[in-house]
């Protein structure tokens, strides 16, 4: 089918890091944006405020990408307001650590919750957009911690290998529909979420990086952006590393 023009592209937990630089990157290369974040509009201005000064046309849509029903209002929200969906990159994530013996229910549920099951909510919920037009492009971030396996982190291992999987399966049943689902899978990158390393475990993952340095998150966001557009028409069900080599 043709390519929508303009592409309308949702990003989950798009008001920093990575999620941030993706709604940029996208609204770069043309598309309308919808930023998704949990906090509240008035808190969380900075990535829409970015975008309308550049002019794009974007909205602001906070829902929590754990709740079934906040979701499903927000994609009909999007494709009214914004002109369809077309793109969806399933970004929102957190980490909380803890040696497995000691997780608390919370804290495993929490992290799996967010990064897998919002997930699945988002993409069920914007697929049905996408099958209309036979046109889509989702990309939700895994890790190297899903890949490798990451100290007191089972629970943020566990959500990201299970993005691997969830995208493998999701890229053969989509296809048909003209549908591609990929992942990208970072290895350490300077947002929020790694600001609180101490000295010894910053310089104790920089000797493990062949480029010797963490990542930006625009460095993650071109990627996006490439999966997420018509050049990149012949490539589904794949995770890719953007780590400086971290895993080879
Ligand atoms: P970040 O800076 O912490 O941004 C994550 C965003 O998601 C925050 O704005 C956060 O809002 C939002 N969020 C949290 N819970 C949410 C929910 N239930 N619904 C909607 N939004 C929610 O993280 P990042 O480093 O950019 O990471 C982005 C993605 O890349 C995550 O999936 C992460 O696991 C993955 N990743 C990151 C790295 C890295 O080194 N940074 C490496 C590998 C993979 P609040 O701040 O209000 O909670």
């Amino acid at each position: 089918m043709a390519v929508p023009e303009p592409r309308v592209a949702l990003v989950t937990g798009a008001n920093q890091g990575i999620g941030r630089a993706t709604a940029l990157a996208l609204a770069e290369d043309g598309c309308r944006i919808a930023v998704n974040d949990i906090m509240p509009e008035e808190l969380a201005a900075d990535t829409l405020t970015a975008l309308r000064e550049k002019g794009v046309e974007a909205a602001y849509c906070q829902a929590d990408v754990r709740d079934a029903e906040a979701v499903k209002a927000m994609v009909d929200r999007v494709a009214e307001e914004l002109g369809g969906l077309h793109v969806l990159v399933n970004n929102a994530g957190i980490i909380r650590d803890n040696y497995l013996a000691f997780m608390k229910m919370e804290e495993w549920d929490d992290v799996v919750d967010i990064s897998l099951k919002g997930a699945f909510l988002c993409t069920k919920a914007a697929v049905r957009k996408m099958m209309r037009g036979k046109w889509g492009r989702v990309i939700s971030l895994s890790s190297d911690a899903g890949l490798m396996g990451d100290m007191r982190r089972v629970n943020y291992s566990a959500a990201k290998a299970g993005i691997a999987g969830f995208t493998k399966a999701a890229a053969r049943e989509l296809a048909a529909q003209g549908i591609t689902v990929n992942a990208v899978a970072p290895g350490i990158i300077n947002t929020a979420m790694t600001a609180d390393m101490d000295e010894p475990r910053v310089k104790g993952l920089l000797d493990l990086i062949p480029l010797g340095r963490f990542g930006e998150p625009e460095e993650v966001a071109s990627l996006i952006r490439f999966l997420a557009s018509p050049q990149a028409s012949y490539i589904t069900g794949q995770v890719f590393q953007v780590d400086g080599g971290l895993r080879m």
